[in-house]
């Protein structure tokens, strides 16, 4: 497999690549038409592409993307799939109507600053660092305003642009996110999805409540541990999938409750929760689950909405009127808010590695696509070194 040269920087990529494009490599001197054919058969690396509007991805030799001058060039180490990825590679119906293949699919990464752009300040060659895959404009009213979640004009990186599951990716400095030494790099590679657990649970205080996880997915699993080590009372984490719902209990759910098998408010006497959940996270994107929460709210709850429920889900609305629900939807992750917070809570002590449960090397990643299409997982790594 070929590998980048250190002595290769994006100028000669780019360099070399005009050269050739414009045919002109009889003008170059003996040492530089060595170094032409070096860089061009150097530049490459391998990536998983969705290379044509069908099910399915493919490993393949793709070029090495070049820096801009505010750009950091990553060398992956380690990717996390996302639910998102699974979408991708079976070409469901948003796959269709939002990527345009090609693509270097992936957004969930941690890896290695490899090169830095001229006006890069922050960062240098060998740290180690994730960041944040929402690339915003930073010029709308929200951005201004230090509210970067909130632009409408987001990028997706593995979505509107090459993503992470490559040996390279290259990355807005703004976006780059350093990862502390104390954390495990395993965990660094999935920040982005602990990023939307940590919003979710942060948008409420937890102290001393009663909570609801509909949906034990990597989401809801990792925000189980984030409520606990928070301080609520009773987390109670609902779903239809056993193995699932055994992932919630070792991250430490007080109650799982199997919706196919019992109704959430049976474990209300056993748990002393007099008159319903004080707070609500919806994690499965699941209409049922959806209308299990407004129905089991205490008067007054809050409700944080991540999963992405269909456009025509049904709810209760007298339940949400006259309880006087809150709601709040959730997108992404803050910027850089979350990322802080997440950073310093595994810091103090929160545990969120039991979610890891598959590790694979990024050539057999059919194998970690099979995994996740069966359910019977929690968070699935792939290895890039
Ligand atoms: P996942 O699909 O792996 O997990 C969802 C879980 O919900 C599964 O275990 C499934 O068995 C369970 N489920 C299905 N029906 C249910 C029901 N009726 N009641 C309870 N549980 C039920 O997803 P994930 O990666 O953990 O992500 C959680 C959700 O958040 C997904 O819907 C995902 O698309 C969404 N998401 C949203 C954002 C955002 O920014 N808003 C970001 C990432 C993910
Ligand atoms: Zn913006």
């Amino acid at each position: 497999m070929p590998r980048f040269n250190k002595r290769v920087t994006s100028l000669d990529i780019v360099l070399f690549r005009l050269v050739q494009h414009c045919n002109l490599q009889k003008f170059l001197d003996n040492d530089n038409i060595a170094k032409f054919y070096y860089v061009l058969t150097m530049s490459f690396m391998k990536a998983l592409v969705k290379k044509s509007p069908v099910d399915g991805l493919w490993l393949e030799q793709m070029p090495i993307p070049v820096i801009g001058t505010n750009d950091v060039l990553i060398k992956i180490t380690k990717t996390a799939i996302c639910g998102t990825d699974l979408h991708i590679y079976h070409w469901d119906e948003w796959s269709q109507s939002t990527i345009k293949p090609p693509l270097i699919i992936g957004h969930e990464f941690v890896g290695v600053v490899e090169e830095i752009g001229l006006g890069v300040t922050h960062y240098k060659k060998g740290d180690i660092v994730s960041g944040e895959g929402h690339i915003t404009c930073g010029y709308c009213r929200n951005c201004r305003a230090g509210l970067r979640h909130l632009c409408h004009k987001t990028i997706g990186i593995g979505i509107q642009r090459d993503g992470a599951f490559a040996e390279y990716m290259t990355l807005p400095e703004g976006n780059v996110w350093p990862v502390h030494n104390d954390i495990d790099t395993d965990v660094a590679a999935f920040f982005d999805p602990l990023g939307n657990a940590v919003h979710c649970a942060l948008s409420f205080s937890m102290v001393a409540e009663d909570v609801l996880i509909t949906g034990a997915g990597p989401i809801g699993c990792m925000a189980t541990s984030i409520c606990k080590h928070l301080g609520a009372r009773n987390v109670v984490v609902s779903d239809i999938n056993d193995y699932r719902l055994e992932l919630a209990a070792k991250m430490g759910a007080d109650r799982i409750v199997n919706i196919q098998n019992e109704k959430i408010e049976d474990c209300f006497s056993e748990l002393k929760i007099s008159s319903g959940f004080d707070i609500g996270l919806e994690m499965s994107g699941n209409p049922s689950a959806l209308q299990d929460l407004v129905r089991t709210m205490y008067h007054g709850g809050k409700i944080a909405l991540l999963g992405i429920l269909p456009n025509d889900t049904l709810v209760n609305w007298d339940d949400i009127i006259f309880k006087g629900l809150r709601i709040k939807g959730i997108y992404g992750r803050e910027m850089f808010e979350t990322w802080y917070k997440m950073t310093q809570l595994i810091r103090g002590g929160l545990d969120v590695l039991p979610i890891i449960t598959h590790k694979f090397n990024a050539e057999d990643f059919q194998q970690a696509f099979e995994v996740i299409d069966t359910g019977q997982c929690g968070k699935v790594i792939l290895n890039w070194d």
